[in-house]
Protein backbone atom coordinates (compact mmCIF):
# COMPACT_ATOMS: atom_id res chain seq x y z
CA UNK A 1 0.00 0.00 0.00
CA UNK A 2 1.07 3.10 -1.07
CA UNK A 3 0.14 6.32 0.89
CA UNK A 4 0.45 9.80 0.64
CA UNK A 5 0.15 13.23 2.19
CA UNK A 6 -1.28 16.26 0.42
CA UNK A 7 -1.88 19.26 3.03
CA UNK A 8 -3.05 22.77 2.54
CA UNK A 9 -2.74 25.64 4.39
CA UNK A 10 -5.54 27.93 4.65
CA UNK A 11 -6.07 31.48 6.68
CA UNK A 12 -9.27 33.10 7.97
CA UNK A 13 -11.64 30.42 6.75
CA UNK A 14 -13.23 28.23 9.45
CA UNK A 15 -12.57 24.44 8.79
CA UNK A 16 -16.35 23.61 8.48
CA UNK A 17 -17.21 25.99 5.86
CA UNK A 18 -14.38 24.39 3.87
CA UNK A 19 -16.27 21.31 3.21
CA UNK A 20 -20.08 22.90 2.49
CA UNK A 21 -18.90 26.51 0.51
CA UNK A 22 -22.77 26.96 -0.62
CA UNK A 23 -23.14 29.95 -1.97
CA UNK A 24 -25.29 30.79 1.23
CA UNK A 25 -22.12 30.43 3.06
CA UNK A 26 -20.13 32.75 0.89
CA UNK A 27 -22.40 35.28 1.31
CA UNK A 28 -22.66 35.51 5.16
CA UNK A 29 -18.31 34.92 4.82
CA UNK A 30 -18.47 37.82 2.87
CA UNK A 31 -21.04 40.15 5.41
CA UNK A 32 -18.64 39.28 7.90
CA UNK A 33 -16.10 40.14 6.57
CA UNK A 34 -16.67 42.15 3.70
CA UNK A 35 -12.79 43.62 3.40
CA UNK A 36 -11.14 40.29 2.18
CA UNK A 37 -14.07 39.65 0.44
CA UNK A 38 -11.70 39.04 -2.74
CA UNK A 39 -8.97 36.72 -0.80
CA UNK A 40 -12.38 34.61 0.39
CA UNK A 41 -13.68 34.02 -2.46
CA UNK A 42 -10.57 32.69 -4.18
CA UNK A 43 -10.18 30.49 -1.34
CA UNK A 44 -13.04 29.16 -1.16
CA UNK A 45 -13.10 28.38 -4.71
CA UNK A 46 -9.85 27.14 -3.93
CA UNK A 47 -10.64 24.48 -1.25
CA UNK A 48 -13.66 23.39 -3.42
CA UNK A 49 -11.47 22.67 -6.41
CA UNK A 50 -8.85 20.98 -4.52
CA UNK A 51 -11.70 18.67 -2.66
CA UNK A 52 -12.74 17.81 -6.16
CA UNK A 53 -9.63 17.22 -7.54
CA UNK A 54 -8.94 14.70 -4.55
CA UNK A 55 -12.50 12.65 -5.27
CA UNK A 56 -11.71 11.89 -8.60
CA UNK A 57 -8.17 10.88 -7.97
CA UNK A 58 -9.53 8.88 -5.82
CA UNK A 59 -12.39 7.22 -7.97
CA UNK A 60 -10.37 6.90 -10.61
CA UNK A 61 -7.50 4.92 -8.97
CA UNK A 62 -7.34 2.02 -6.55
CA UNK A 63 -7.42 4.07 -3.38
CA UNK A 64 -8.06 1.98 0.02
CA UNK A 65 -8.70 4.98 2.07
CA UNK A 66 -9.28 8.65 2.19
CA UNK A 67 -8.59 9.91 5.22
CA UNK A 68 -9.46 13.69 5.94
CA UNK A 69 -8.24 15.96 8.91
CA UNK A 70 -7.72 19.31 10.16
CA UNK A 71 -6.74 21.56 12.22
CA UNK A 72 -7.16 25.26 13.16
CA UNK A 73 -5.11 27.91 15.50
CA UNK A 74 -4.32 31.01 15.66
CA UNK A 75 -1.61 32.47 13.45
CA UNK A 76 0.11 35.08 12.53
CA UNK A 77 -1.28 38.42 12.82
CA UNK A 78 -3.94 36.59 15.29
CA UNK A 79 -5.91 35.29 11.77
CA UNK A 80 -7.83 31.95 12.37
CA UNK A 81 -5.31 29.40 10.15
CA UNK A 82 -6.37 25.57 9.17
CA UNK A 83 -4.95 23.11 8.26
CA UNK A 84 -6.60 20.64 5.79
CA UNK A 85 -4.91 17.56 5.22
CA UNK A 86 -5.76 14.77 2.98
CA UNK A 87 -4.03 11.30 2.97
CA UNK A 88 -4.72 8.94 0.19
CA UNK A 89 -4.23 5.34 0.29
CA UNK A 90 -3.78 3.16 -2.92
CA UNK A 91 -3.72 0.02 -3.06
CA UNK A 92 -0.02 -1.24 -4.83
CA UNK A 93 -1.81 -4.24 -6.48
CA UNK A 94 1.49 -4.84 -8.40
CA UNK A 95 3.07 -5.33 -5.34
CA UNK A 96 0.71 -7.12 -3.49
CA UNK A 97 0.10 -9.30 -6.28
CA UNK A 98 4.14 -9.98 -6.82
CA UNK A 99 4.34 -10.94 -2.87
CA UNK A 100 1.04 -12.85 -2.83
CA UNK A 101 2.64 -15.10 -5.84
CA UNK A 102 5.73 -15.46 -4.15
CA UNK A 103 4.23 -16.81 -1.13
CA UNK A 104 2.13 -19.33 -3.08
CA UNK A 105 5.41 -20.39 -5.35
CA UNK A 106 6.88 -21.46 -1.45
CA UNK A 107 3.94 -23.04 -0.32
CA UNK A 108 4.06 -24.94 -4.00
CA UNK A 109 7.30 -25.61 -3.42
CA UNK A 110 6.75 -27.28 -0.06
CA UNK A 111 3.89 -29.36 -0.83
CA UNK A 112 6.28 -31.43 -3.24
CA UNK A 113 8.08 -32.78 -0.41
CA UNK A 114 7.25 -36.81 -0.65
CA UNK A 115 6.67 -39.25 1.99
CA UNK A 116 6.76 -41.97 -0.57
CA UNK A 117 10.17 -41.09 -1.01
CA UNK A 118 11.31 -40.14 2.30
CA UNK A 119 10.16 -43.60 3.36
CA UNK A 120 12.09 -45.95 0.73
CA UNK A 121 15.13 -43.74 1.83
CA UNK A 122 14.33 -44.87 5.62
CA UNK A 123 13.63 -48.38 4.67
CA UNK A 124 16.59 -48.53 2.69
CA UNK A 125 18.72 -47.19 4.40
CA UNK A 126 17.94 -49.62 7.76
CA UNK A 127 18.14 -52.40 5.84
CA UNK A 128 22.05 -52.76 5.68
CA UNK A 129 22.97 -54.53 8.88
CA UNK A 130 24.66 -51.64 10.49
CA UNK A 131 25.48 -48.04 9.61
CA UNK A 132 28.39 -47.94 12.46
CA UNK A 133 31.80 -46.36 11.23
CA UNK A 134 34.25 -49.08 11.96
CA UNK A 135 31.93 -51.63 10.64
CA UNK A 136 32.73 -53.92 7.40
CA UNK A 137 29.10 -52.15 5.91
CA UNK A 138 30.09 -48.55 6.04
CA UNK A 139 31.90 -47.88 2.64
CA UNK A 140 28.71 -49.82 0.90
CA UNK A 141 26.50 -47.40 2.88
CA UNK A 142 28.78 -44.05 1.58
CA UNK A 143 28.93 -45.31 -2.35
CA UNK A 144 25.00 -46.15 -2.10
CA UNK A 145 24.35 -42.44 -0.87
CA UNK A 146 26.49 -40.92 -3.02
CA UNK A 147 24.79 -42.77 -5.85
CA UNK A 148 21.13 -41.10 -4.39
CA UNK A 149 22.41 -37.74 -4.00
CA UNK A 150 23.56 -37.83 -7.63
CA UNK A 151 19.94 -38.96 -8.34
CA UNK A 152 18.57 -36.12 -6.85
CA UNK A 153 20.88 -33.02 -6.29
CA UNK A 154 21.42 -30.65 -9.11
CA UNK A 155 25.43 -30.26 -8.77
CA UNK A 156 28.56 -31.76 -8.53
CA UNK A 157 28.22 -35.00 -5.65
CA UNK A 158 31.68 -36.01 -4.42
CA UNK A 159 33.20 -37.66 -1.11
CA UNK A 160 34.85 -35.75 1.03
CA UNK A 161 37.85 -38.29 2.09
CA UNK A 162 39.61 -38.15 5.50
CA UNK A 163 41.21 -40.59 7.85
CA UNK A 164 41.07 -40.97 11.49
CA UNK A 165 43.13 -42.68 13.93
CA UNK A 166 41.09 -44.06 16.80
CA UNK A 167 42.83 -46.70 19.40
CA UNK A 168 46.10 -47.48 17.54
CA UNK A 169 44.15 -47.81 14.33
CA UNK A 170 43.50 -46.24 11.15
CA UNK A 171 39.95 -45.40 9.87
CA UNK A 172 39.05 -44.36 6.18
CA UNK A 173 36.06 -42.83 5.64
CA UNK A 174 33.72 -40.60 3.64
CA UNK A 175 31.40 -37.45 4.35
CA UNK A 176 29.45 -37.30 1.00
CA UNK A 177 28.64 -33.59 -0.34
CA UNK A 178 26.51 -32.13 -3.03
CA UNK A 179 26.68 -28.18 -4.08
CA UNK A 180 24.64 -26.52 -5.33
CA UNK A 181 25.46 -23.15 -6.10
CA UNK A 182 29.15 -21.62 -5.72
CA UNK A 183 31.11 -22.61 -2.23
CA UNK A 184 33.49 -19.66 -3.23
CA UNK A 185 34.62 -17.10 -0.72
CA UNK A 186 35.08 -14.38 -3.23
CA UNK A 187 30.98 -14.97 -4.09
CA UNK A 188 30.15 -11.66 -2.01
CA UNK A 189 26.41 -11.33 -3.43
CA UNK A 190 25.33 -14.63 -1.92
CA UNK A 191 24.61 -16.76 1.35
CA UNK A 192 26.17 -20.40 1.76
CA UNK A 193 23.96 -22.68 3.44
CA UNK A 194 25.20 -26.31 4.76
CA UNK A 195 22.33 -28.87 5.17
CA UNK A 196 23.52 -32.10 7.23
CA UNK A 197 22.77 -34.94 8.70
CA UNK A 198 25.16 -37.79 9.86
CA UNK A 199 24.49 -41.02 8.20
CA UNK A 200 26.41 -43.47 10.81
CA UNK A 201 24.60 -45.39 13.40
CA UNK A 202 25.23 -47.49 16.27
CA UNK A 203 24.10 -49.94 19.06
CA UNK A 204 24.17 -49.12 22.71
CA UNK A 205 27.68 -50.36 23.08
CA UNK A 206 29.52 -48.45 20.67
CA UNK A 207 32.17 -51.21 20.25
CA UNK A 208 29.69 -53.62 19.12
CA UNK A 209 30.79 -52.56 15.44
CA UNK A 210 28.91 -55.27 13.18
CA UNK A 211 25.76 -55.89 15.07
CA UNK A 212 22.52 -55.10 14.01
CA UNK A 213 22.09 -51.32 14.10
CA UNK A 214 18.85 -50.35 11.86
CA UNK A 215 19.17 -46.29 13.44
CA UNK A 216 16.12 -45.45 11.44
CA UNK A 217 15.18 -42.21 13.72
CA UNK A 218 19.14 -42.21 14.32
CA UNK A 219 19.63 -40.86 11.80
CA UNK A 220 18.15 -42.42 8.59
CA UNK A 221 15.33 -40.03 9.10
CA UNK A 222 17.61 -36.98 9.29
CA UNK A 223 19.53 -38.67 5.95
CA UNK A 224 16.24 -39.14 3.99
CA UNK A 225 15.27 -35.45 4.63
CA UNK A 226 18.41 -33.75 3.54
CA UNK A 227 17.92 -36.26 0.47
CA UNK A 228 14.34 -35.20 0.05
CA UNK A 229 15.57 -31.68 0.28
CA UNK A 230 18.02 -31.77 -2.22
CA UNK A 231 15.28 -33.54 -4.73
CA UNK A 232 13.06 -30.43 -4.57
CA UNK A 233 15.55 -27.48 -4.56
CA UNK A 234 16.97 -28.79 -7.50
CA UNK A 235 14.23 -27.62 -9.83
CA UNK A 236 14.22 -24.08 -8.00
CA UNK A 237 16.45 -21.06 -8.91
CA UNK A 238 17.82 -20.31 -5.65
CA UNK A 239 19.62 -16.82 -4.77
CA UNK A 240 21.64 -18.85 -2.34
CA UNK A 241 24.19 -21.21 -2.30
CA UNK A 242 23.34 -24.57 -0.70
CA UNK A 243 25.68 -27.17 0.23
CA UNK A 244 24.32 -30.96 0.97
CA UNK A 245 26.34 -32.95 3.84
CA UNK A 246 26.24 -36.33 5.07
CA UNK A 247 28.52 -37.17 7.32
CA UNK A 248 30.32 -39.89 8.93
CA UNK A 249 31.24 -41.17 12.35
CA UNK A 250 29.03 -38.71 14.09
CA UNK A 251 28.31 -40.83 16.95
CA UNK A 252 31.76 -41.15 17.92
CA UNK A 253 32.00 -38.08 18.63
CA UNK A 254 31.49 -35.89 15.42
CA UNK A 255 34.68 -37.32 13.69
CA UNK A 256 33.06 -36.23 10.30
CA UNK A 257 32.00 -33.22 10.86
CA UNK A 258 35.24 -32.06 12.67
CA UNK A 259 37.63 -33.44 9.80
CA UNK A 260 35.11 -31.42 7.03
CA UNK A 261 35.07 -28.07 9.12
CA UNK A 262 39.36 -28.52 8.87
CA UNK A 263 38.75 -29.24 5.56
CA UNK A 264 36.99 -26.27 4.95
CA UNK A 265 38.85 -23.97 6.39
CA UNK A 266 41.94 -25.42 4.49
CA UNK A 267 39.94 -24.46 1.30
CA UNK A 268 38.71 -21.45 2.40
CA UNK A 269 35.19 -22.20 1.89
CA UNK A 270 32.00 -19.61 2.04
CA UNK A 271 29.61 -20.93 5.15
CA UNK A 272 26.93 -18.21 6.86
CA UNK A 273 24.72 -21.21 8.35
CA UNK A 274 24.28 -24.64 9.47
CA UNK A 275 20.96 -26.29 9.80
CA UNK A 276 21.38 -29.90 10.70
CA UNK A 277 18.86 -32.51 10.99
CA UNK A 278 19.38 -35.39 13.69
CA UNK A 279 16.68 -37.48 14.25
CA UNK A 280 13.45 -36.29 12.83
CA UNK A 281 11.23 -39.04 12.35
CA UNK A 282 10.05 -40.22 15.87
CA UNK A 283 7.45 -38.15 17.65
CA UNK A 284 8.79 -37.88 21.20
CA UNK A 285 6.44 -34.68 21.78
CA UNK A 286 3.53 -35.57 20.31
CA UNK A 287 2.73 -35.23 16.48
CA UNK A 288 2.96 -31.45 16.11
CA UNK A 289 5.75 -30.69 17.88
CA UNK A 290 10.00 -30.33 16.79
CA UNK A 291 12.63 -28.84 18.88
CA UNK A 292 14.79 -26.42 17.10
CA UNK A 293 17.97 -26.75 18.53
CA UNK A 294 20.06 -23.51 19.50
CA UNK A 295 23.75 -21.87 20.13
CA UNK A 296 24.07 -20.64 23.82
CA UNK A 297 27.57 -20.27 25.14
CA UNK A 298 29.60 -23.46 23.71
CA UNK A 299 32.69 -22.31 22.57
CA UNK A 300 31.93 -18.92 21.38
CA UNK A 301 29.69 -16.49 22.67
CA UNK A 302 29.43 -13.82 20.07
CA UNK A 303 27.30 -15.77 17.35
CA UNK A 304 25.47 -17.17 19.63
CA UNK A 305 22.60 -13.83 18.90
CA UNK A 306 22.66 -14.90 15.43
CA UNK A 307 21.52 -19.01 16.48
CA UNK A 308 18.63 -17.67 18.35
CA UNK A 309 17.62 -15.35 15.68
CA UNK A 310 17.35 -18.41 12.87
CA UNK A 311 15.82 -20.20 15.48
CA UNK A 312 13.04 -17.36 15.86
CA UNK A 313 12.86 -17.29 12.54
CA UNK A 314 12.28 -20.94 12.06
CA UNK A 315 9.46 -20.73 15.29
CA UNK A 316 8.08 -18.03 12.96
CA UNK A 317 7.19 -19.63 9.81
CA UNK A 318 6.01 -23.20 11.26
CA UNK A 319 2.58 -23.09 11.59
CA UNK A 320 2.21 -21.60 7.80
CA UNK A 321 3.84 -24.45 6.56
CA UNK A 322 3.08 -27.37 8.66
CA UNK A 323 0.94 -28.32 11.57
CA UNK A 324 3.83 -28.44 13.75
CA UNK A 325 5.09 -26.07 16.45
CA UNK A 326 8.73 -25.42 17.24
CA UNK A 327 10.24 -25.11 20.25
CA UNK A 328 13.66 -23.97 21.05
CA UNK A 329 15.92 -25.84 22.91
CA UNK A 330 20.07 -25.55 23.48
CA UNK A 331 21.52 -27.68 21.50
CA UNK A 332 23.19 -31.10 22.29
CA UNK A 333 26.33 -33.21 20.55
CA UNK A 334 25.99 -33.13 17.51
CA UNK A 335 27.58 -32.42 13.94
CA UNK A 336 27.00 -28.48 14.62
CA UNK A 337 28.86 -28.16 17.06
CA UNK A 338 32.55 -28.22 15.76
CA UNK A 339 31.03 -25.41 13.31
CA UNK A 340 30.03 -23.58 16.36
CA UNK A 341 33.65 -23.47 17.41
CA UNK A 342 34.94 -21.61 14.95
CA UNK A 343 32.02 -19.12 15.09
CA UNK A 344 29.33 -20.20 12.72
CA UNK A 345 26.04 -19.70 12.91
CA UNK A 346 24.15 -23.36 13.10
CA UNK A 347 20.83 -24.26 13.88
CA UNK A 348 19.33 -27.62 14.15
CA UNK A 349 15.80 -29.81 14.16
CA UNK A 350 15.29 -32.64 16.85
CA UNK A 351 12.89 -35.10 17.39
CA UNK A 352 13.63 -35.18 21.06
CA UNK A 353 14.59 -38.67 21.04
CA UNK A 354 18.09 -38.92 22.35
CA UNK A 355 16.15 -38.77 25.51
CA UNK A 356 12.67 -40.14 24.69
CA UNK A 357 12.51 -42.55 21.86
CA UNK A 358 12.79 -45.75 24.17
CA UNK A 359 14.70 -47.63 20.60
CA UNK A 360 17.31 -44.95 20.38
CA UNK A 361 20.69 -46.38 19.84
CA UNK A 362 19.16 -50.11 19.93
CA UNK A 363 17.98 -52.64 17.66
CA UNK A 364 14.81 -51.99 17.49
CA UNK A 365 14.63 -48.23 16.02
CA UNK A 366 13.36 -49.25 12.65
CA UNK A 367 11.11 -48.00 10.13
CA UNK A 368 7.44 -49.06 11.38
CA UNK A 369 8.36 -47.62 14.44
CA UNK A 370 8.69 -43.83 12.97
CA UNK A 371 5.95 -41.36 11.92
CA UNK A 372 6.16 -40.66 8.12
CA UNK A 373 3.81 -37.81 8.24
CA UNK A 374 5.70 -36.53 10.84
CA UNK A 375 9.22 -36.33 9.02
CA UNK A 376 6.89 -35.46 6.01
CA UNK A 377 5.89 -32.21 8.11
CA UNK A 378 9.94 -31.44 9.50
CA UNK A 379 11.43 -31.96 6.31
CA UNK A 380 8.70 -28.94 4.71
CA UNK A 381 9.93 -27.21 7.58
CA UNK A 382 13.39 -27.42 6.76
CA UNK A 383 12.75 -26.33 2.70
CA UNK A 384 10.21 -23.26 3.88
CA UNK A 385 12.89 -22.01 6.05
CA UNK A 386 15.61 -22.29 3.07
CA UNK A 387 13.11 -20.52 0.42
CA UNK A 388 11.97 -18.32 3.16
CA UNK A 389 15.85 -17.15 3.76
CA UNK A 390 16.38 -16.98 0.29
CA UNK A 391 13.52 -14.23 -0.34
CA UNK A 392 15.60 -11.67 2.25
CA UNK A 393 17.65 -9.55 0.60
CA UNK A 394 21.40 -9.32 1.45
CA UNK A 395 21.00 -6.84 4.04
CA UNK A 396 18.55 -8.69 5.73
CA UNK A 397 19.89 -12.01 5.80
CA UNK A 398 23.61 -10.34 7.01
CA UNK A 399 21.29 -8.79 10.08
CA UNK A 400 19.76 -12.26 11.19
CA UNK A 401 22.34 -14.62 10.55
CA UNK A 402 26.05 -12.13 10.37
CA UNK A 403 28.65 -13.25 8.13
CA UNK A 404 32.25 -14.92 9.90
CA UNK A 405 34.98 -15.94 6.86
CA UNK A 406 36.83 -19.29 7.76
ZN1 LIG B 1 22.34 -38.87 15.85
Amino acid sequence: MICANFETLLSQIHPLRLLIPTYHEHKILLLRYPLLSMTLRLQIYLVSYFMIMIINFASLSNTTSIMIAYATGNGNNSHNMCLFSVNICLNDQSQQEKSKETAGLVHSIVDQVNSTRLKNWIDNLSSFQTRHTKSDYVEDVAYWLRNELQSVCNGRVYFHNFTQPDQGKSYGLKNIICDQGSTSVDDKNHHHILISAHYDSRMGDINQSNARAPGADDNASGVAAVLELARVLSKVDLKNNIQFVLFSGEEQGQWGSVAYVKHQQTNSTKLDLVLNLDMVGYPSLGLGKVIVEYDLGNKITTNDVYSKNAGQFISQIDSEYTNLEASLRTLGKTDLIPFEAIGKTVIGLHDGGSELNPNYHSVSDTPDTLDIGYLTSVTKLALATILNLDKLDIGQVYSLLSITAL
